[in-house]
């Protein structure tokens, strides 16, 4: 029988509440939704940046490159306006130019799947991509359309303010970093975007043909969520 029941009590109390507040440091409480969460801007600060509704605003009935011609809609992103984790895409294919959102099509579906498996909705990250309207059959986007478009990405990371960031296959990895490197080459391989750590990994659409090289995409994302997890910087 311990001499004084109260006062042991109240030092493991203490000793507990000591604990709750290292896991906490750490970032080892809450769900993974909870993890890739951050604080939304506030509006109406001077010298702030933009929020995502002014930089949509921005892009309006966007006419600045040849893609307007052949788009139904135009994709700006999806997601929570809160999200610590963004994805970067290519551009939106056939599915997500009928329905104005990016990876609705099979990528997206397996993007989802791959979400799901990290504990994630995709409710909790935002997903963007490089071009915003559909390039015909799906081609690359050429120098001039990535030209006009990618300042209204990088104005999305600006509103966002990811603590990741993911890009997904080589025209985002190399026009995001300007690299000219292959995706092969940098996947897997923490790099930067300003002060924001970014993970390169391979288009869902290539893991979807080859679907042997899915474990590297889930080494790779093993490697994010340790980093949201860590509260760390790389
Ligand atoms: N592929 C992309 O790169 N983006 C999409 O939105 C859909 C497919």
């Amino acid at each position: 029988m311990p001499e004084d029941p109260a006062r042991e009590l109240e030092e493991l109390a203490a000793q507990l509440a000591g604990w709750v507040r290292y896991q906490g440091r750490l970032g080892r409480l809450g769900t993974p939704a909870e993890r890739v969460s951050r604080p939304v801007q506030e509006a109406g600060v001077p010298g702030r940046a933009p929020t995502l509704k002014e930089v949509r605003a921005e892009l309006g009935d966007c006419r600045r490159c040849k893609l307007a011609g052949g788009r139904t809609r135009l994709v700006f992103g999806d997601g929570s306006p809160r999200a610590a984790l963004m994805f970067i895409g290519e551009g939106p294919g056939a599915e997500e130019d009928q329905q104005g959102l990016p990876f609705v099509g099979e990528a997206g579906q397996l993007l989802n799947k791959m979400l799901n498996n990290l504990g994630l909705k995709r409710e909790e990250v935002y997903i963007a991509n490089v071009v915003k309207c559909r390039p015909p059959g799906n081609r690359d986007p050429e120098a001039d359309e990535v030209a006009a478009c990618l300042p209204f990405l990088k104005k999305q990371i600006e509103a966002l303010r990811p603590r990741v960031i993911v890009t997904l296959g080589k025209v985002a990895t190399q026009e995001l970093l300007g690299l000219k490197a292959p995706i092969t080459r940098v996947r897997g391989r923490w790099q930067r975007y300003g002060k924001i750590p970014v993970m390169p990994t391979f288009h869902p659409s290539y893991l979807l043909r080859f679907r042997q090289e899915r474990h590297k995409t889930w080494e790779d994302m093993q490697q994010v969520m340790k980093l949201l997890e860590r509260h760390e910087k790389i």
